[in-house]
């Protein structure tokens, strides 16, 4: 196994018998399986809107290269600054020296998936410039210096008690506070970097070629809040935000937030972003976006798994799939956890990410639920027979099935006392099947000894 997959494999130990951690992944199962139906009934024939969803951002890839250009060529006629970065390291570098350059040291940022993935904060941190969250869920898991566990619900895995003894260590205020009075104080403290801030980073939902505007949502008020204070505004977007026309937007908005139901739709608030703001007291306002790769041209190759990319990142999947309600978010170490994250990860560092494609046990509850229509699970086997066809499964792995494979086809084998095969496969398991349940054991006879015993023959 991977560095990268044994540290995975001793996180998955401690948390998936967590019973606090679990109690909180279920009941956040339970309140989405309580609305997720009366969601869909909101549409005449759902299973219709979906296809076409799924097709306007699909048919989107056949000419991507043209689509970004005339993405750029319009913000640019709208006033914008666009910038390219094939990576990471060149996507942090553009930003810290468009903020270099617009001598800003103050910095408020909202959520933004592609922002994680990069590595950007601690990167800008290092540069001595002050970044701020402003999404609460982000906010909070960034007090913990933790990244945030999920791509809707970043916070899920804290409990309130557990926030509120922080709040009280970090911001003086006092013990035990609702989840209302924690918010209060979030405000509070969050208000004062609007205020200060000299530039702004933010994400993108999506990015409009025939238009060039940038789509943003949001359910708190803190990316208007950040574009209206600063004078430099910051999108980032992963190239495979794009989609083609401003008319798409009726369809994927209403799906992007379908599932997102709290009392009020989370994602409430949908800004379009056109360029940076033309009034006359606005005019040091400054728009810059950057487009970044980041080997999503690698995985846009495969045909299979880049179906990957029509993700509109609501969670549902995250909601409803058992691996992850038991493992919960952290243990994928990656800015896109879950079920999409086994996929996404894999053009990141094929070595690092092969394991999360194990993540899987094909029970589809995700394809169900997915508003984008992706057969995830399907894209997630396409993976598995990728690492398998490129030669790149484990050395480990690869030795215990081929003893499988070798005890299968010699079947005089299986007929060894039941001893002997039970401390074989203990050996074979001892790494992998934990302490927290039996290993089960070979019967008295095997399937042949008893066949002969009853027909004496093994035909
Ligand atoms: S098919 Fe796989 S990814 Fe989807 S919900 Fe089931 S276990 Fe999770």
């Amino acid at each position: 196994m991977t560095e990268k997959g044994t540290v995975f494999s001793q996180n998955v130990k401690q948390v998936a018998f967590d019973v606090e951690h679990q109690k909180r992944m279920m009941s956040r199962y339970d309140f989405f399986m309580s609305v997720a139906e009366d969601c869909a009934n909101h549409y005449a024939n759902i299973e219709l809107e979906k296809s076409r969803a799924f097709n306007i951002r699909n048919k989107a890839f056949k000419n991507y290269d043209k689509l970004l250009v005339d993405f750029e060529t319009n913000i640019v006629n709208n006033g914008g600054i666009v910038r390219w970065a094939r990576d990471a390291e060149e996507a942090k570098q553009l930003v810290y020296d468009i903020l270099d350059d617009e001598k800003a040291k103050n910095v408020v940022k909202t959520k933004s998936t592609v922002a994680e993935e990069i590595g950007l904060m601690s990167y800008l941190e290092m540069k001595k410039i002050k970044v701020t969250e402003t999404d609460t869920g982000d906010f909070i898991c960034y007090q913990y210096n933790e990244r945030p566990s999920d791509v809707t619900h970043s916070a899920a895995h804290k409990s309130r008690k557990e926030i509120s003894e922080t709040f009280t260590e970090k911001f003086g205020v006092k013990e035990d506070l609702s989840a209302k009075q924690l918010m209060i104080v979030t405000r509070k403290v969050l208000n004062d970097k609007y205020l200060n801030a000299d530039a702004t980073i933010t994400g993108a939902d999506f990015i409009v070629a025939d238009t060039g505007d940038i789509v943003m949502s949001e359910n708190e008020g803190n990316v208007l809040k950040t574009m209206s204070l600063a004078n430099v505004q910051i999108v980032l977007a992963g190239i495979d935000k794009l989609i083609p026309s401003v008319d798409d937007l009726s369809v994927l908005l209403p799906l992007s937030s379908l599932y997102e139901v709290t009392k009020i739709k989370a994602k409430s608030i949908y800004t379009l972003l056109s360029g940076p703001a033309k009034e006359e007291c606005d005019r040091n306002k400054k728009l810059y976006v950057v487009l970044i790769d980041n080997r999503r041209s690698y995985l846009m190759e495969k045909e299979v798994q880049r179906k990957i990319f029509t993700c509109i990142e609501c969670g549902a999947c995250h909601s409803v799939c058992p691996v992850f309600n038991t493992v919960g978010g952290h243990v994928y170490d990656s800015a896109f956890p879950g079920p999409v994250g086994a996929i996404v990860s894999l053009s990141e560092c094929y070595e690092n990410s092969a394991h999360l494609s194990t993540l899987c046990a094909s029970c589809h509850q995700c394809e169900e639920y997915c508003p984008m229509n992706i057969k995830i699970s399907d894209l997630i086997l396409q993976n598995r027979i990728d690492i398998i066809k490129e030669d790149r499964s484990l050395v480990g792995e690869k030795n215990v099935f081929n003893f499988i494979l070798n005890r299968v086809e010699n079947r005089k084998d299986m007929d060894n006392k039941p001893f002997f095969k039970n401390f074989e496969l203990k050996q074979l398991l001892k790494k992998t099947w934990g302490t927290h349940r039996e290993i089960p054991v070979f019967a008295e006879k095997s399937f042949s000894q008893l066949w002969r015993e009853i027909y004496g023959s093994e035909e």
